[in-house]
């Protein structure tokens, strides 16, 4: 499968058309963002980690029955994708406060929470992604309709459910994460765009240890380090 024309290009990644109009191409950059772009950098190879990573989660979600876009894993960081238009909401799941939660809302970082936590944030760089609610979705009429709403809670509940277990089993605490969602020509609500250390937080279950972007965002260490980490307790066969 060639790349074709640029379609578009994020912090992290750039998508291509293919031959196929339903089809595309995602690239997964070395790039590093954090705080809406204002810190910037790049880890060779990073991008290589997040593409076998997401790659490994989006399938094991899709064995547990969660739609995911991913078709193949082209090489080792370009995934062929399903065509689908993004819904503008970041669905945040959260198992542990921390973040802008405990900031926001002065819940003690580290306090697990005594049920998981679903939000919805706009997709909006010039807004600075704000946090907002159900009606804020109509109102912005980000879905056509509130069942959907309550579709993309369901479906990260049970993606939160798969991971943590998953991760539980190779010793990392799945603290929180960030998940968007595409609808495809069918009208299909598919699973999209990637679930790494990029848009999760791990910390690690017998020292506590950060093995996630809060690396970049604190400037306490190698990411690529604690990203391989990653990779190897996701490959582990147990
Ligand atoms: N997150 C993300 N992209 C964003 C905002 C958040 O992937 O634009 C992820 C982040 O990595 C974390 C979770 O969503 O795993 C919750 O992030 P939080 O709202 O605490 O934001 P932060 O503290 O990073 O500003």
């Amino acid at each position: 499968m060639k790349k074709g024309e640029l379609l578009y290009e994020g912090k992290a990644k750039r998508l291509y058309r293919t031959e196929n109009e339903d089809q595309l191409i995602a690239e997964f950059k070395d790039d590093l963002t954090a705080f809406n772009a204002q810190k910037r950098s790049s880890e060779e190879g990073k991008g290589a980690l997040n593409a076998k990573i997401s790659a490994h989660l989006f399938r094991l979600l899709e064995k547990e029955g969660i739609k995911t876009h991913l078709i193949d894993v082209l090489d080792e960081n370009h995934h062929l994708v399903k065509k689908v238009e993004i819904i503008p909401i970041e669905v945040v799941v959260r198992n542990i406060a921390t973040g802008s939660l405990s900031k926001r809302l002065g819940i003690e970082d580290g306090k697990i929470l005594p049920f998981t936590l679903v939000e919805f944030y706009l997709k909006d760089d010039n807004l600075d992604d704000p946090i907002i609610c159900d009606d804020h979705c109509m109102i912005l009429e980000l879905v056509d309709d509130r069942d959907k709403l309550r579709v993309l809670k369901d479906e990260a509940k049970k993606i939160n459910t798969i991971l943590k277990a998953f991760f539980t089993k190779r010793r990392l605490n799945l603290v929180d994460f960030k998940v968007e969602f595409g609808i495809d020509k069918n009208g299909e609500i598919l699973l999209s765009d990637e679930i790494s250390p990029d848009s999760c937080r791990f910390w690690d279950m017998d020292t506590n240890e950060i093995m996630d972007k809060d690396i970049f965002r604190k400037g306490i260490g190698s990411v690529k380090v604690a990203y391989e980490e990653v990779l190897n307790r996701v490959l582990k066969d147990l």
